[in-house]
């Protein structure tokens, strides 16, 4: 009997970060003693009026299949969630509820994408983003980006990617794995490129919008002459500690809100019940209420900061948001360390798991092979210890 798989799968890469994770967890069971900085998860527990309204439902027996598209009262959640939050007009028409916003970017990409399309991707990029559009027969075009410019993309790099084949970009700010926030007038500046190009759509990944150091989030589509464009993106696995929960979604044109509600119908049906009566307490409660973990979140970049930039090699930039940094590692490219040859950003994170048993991610799976994530959404105890080993190790 074949027992080979499709072309579509065997085609695809594991995601990296879940494939360290895992990897963590078994040298973990093995008795290692690793730290784990490899997956971006907060690492608070999700705050309590989350779990109560999410018991509520449960008493209040939400157990039956959900409308595909998300429940109504908590799309009209979303909407006000958007106006309040990212001056967006979107109708509950033009917003749809996923099981993740993993689920919800796969959607687009299925919804919008022909074969042989292309998408500007801003590398670095989230480690998901170019297999899911090469899922969709699209053809992920990485515009590299380096810490010398903050890992962001000019208007001029965006210009240069685009041809007549171009169909949508996707980024995401504040950046998963850089760190990296645009500003309103670099927005602008990317904006005024695409106003030359009316056919090309932008997927806006806001899920980190909560956790920005700076203040003052944007989301392009509150830019002129983008919000016909644009699909916003975002979640609650981030900003309210609820990666387990798999909520997330989308505001969009409605044409390509339809779309996804089509697919999703055919695919997962509607989201879990009980997480979604939780997320309308969440997205109603005031911003004042996860403010907490974005203070922590803020001291813990500034601990590592200080901490890594002690270690000679290691290339620093200030993240304003999510949190990850994302050192430039390449000066140890070509040496020996403990007799590991280092030739690139994948043999250096394995050393690290190895030589120090701390888990990172390579550079590779994000679109730039010169650096590695080191996710800070570990307590201050484990990070110091974590930093410290590696200074030990390199
Ligand atoms: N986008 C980015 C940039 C992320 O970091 C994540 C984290 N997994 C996601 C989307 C997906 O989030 P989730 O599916 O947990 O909502
Ligand atoms: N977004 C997180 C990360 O980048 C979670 C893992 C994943 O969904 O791939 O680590």
């Amino acid at each position: 009997m074949r027992t080979d798989l499709s072309d579509r799968i065997n085609n695809m890469s594991t995601s990296a970060t879940l494939a360290m994770a895992a990897k963590a967890r078994e040298l973990r069971n093995e008795g290692k003693d690793i730290i784990g900085l490899s997956l971006g998860e907060p690492d608070f527990n999700i705050p309590e009026f989350i779990k109560t309204a999410a018991k509520q439902a449960i008493d209040d027996n939400f157990s039956s299949y959900t409308p595909v598209d998300g429940y109504g009262d908590l799309k009209t959640a979303i909407c006000h969630k958007f106006k309040r939050d990212n001056h967006l007009d979107y109708s509950p028409g033009q917003v749809v509820v996923s099981t993740g916003a993993k689920q919800s970017l796969f959607n687009v990409a299925m919804v919008v994408l022909n074969p042989e399309d292309e998408v500007i991707l801003p590398a670095p990029y989230w480690v998901s983003y170019s297999d899911i559009v090469k899922l969709a027969e699209g053809i992920p075009v990485e515009v590299s980006t380096s810490i010398d410019t903050d890992f962001k993309m000019t208007p001029g790099q965006l210009e240069k990617a685009i041809t007549p084949k171009t169909k949508m970009l996707w980024f995401s700010s504040p950046c998963n794995p850089s760190g990296s926030v645009y500003s309103r007038e670099e927005l602008e500046g990317l904006a005024h490129v695409l106003a030359k190009h009316p056919d090309i759509y932008v997927v806006s990944d806001e899920i980190y919008e909560h956790i920005n150091f700076v203040g003052g989030h944007v989301s392009i589509a509150a830019i002129d002459g983008m919000y016909e464009r644009t699909i916003t993106v975002n979640g609650v696995s981030k900003a309210f500690a609820m990666t387990g929960w798999r909520i997330g979604y989308i505001g969009a044109p409605e044409w390509i809100a339809k779309g996804c509600t089509k697919l999703q119908g055919q695919v997962t049906s509607g989201a879990n019940a009980i997480a979604q009566r939780s997320v309308i307490a969440a997205l109603e409660a005031p911003v004042s209420q996860i403010q907490y973990m974005i203070d922590e979140f803020h001291q813990r970049r500034d601990l590592v900061l200080q901490l890594l930039g002690e270690i000679e090699g290691f290339k620093l930039n200030v993240p304003e948001g999510a949190f990850y940094v994302f050192p430039d590692v390449s000066s140890f490219f070509g040496k020996t360390l403990n007799g590991v040859a280092i030739e690139n950003a994948s043999d250096f994170a394995l050393y690290l798991l190895e030589h120090a048993n701390v888990a990172t991610v390579t550079g590779e799976a994000f679109g730039n092979p010169g650096c590695i994530r080191i996710s800070y959404a570990a307590s201050e105890e484990e990070l110091k210890e974590a930093i410290s080993r590696i200074a030990a190790a390199v």
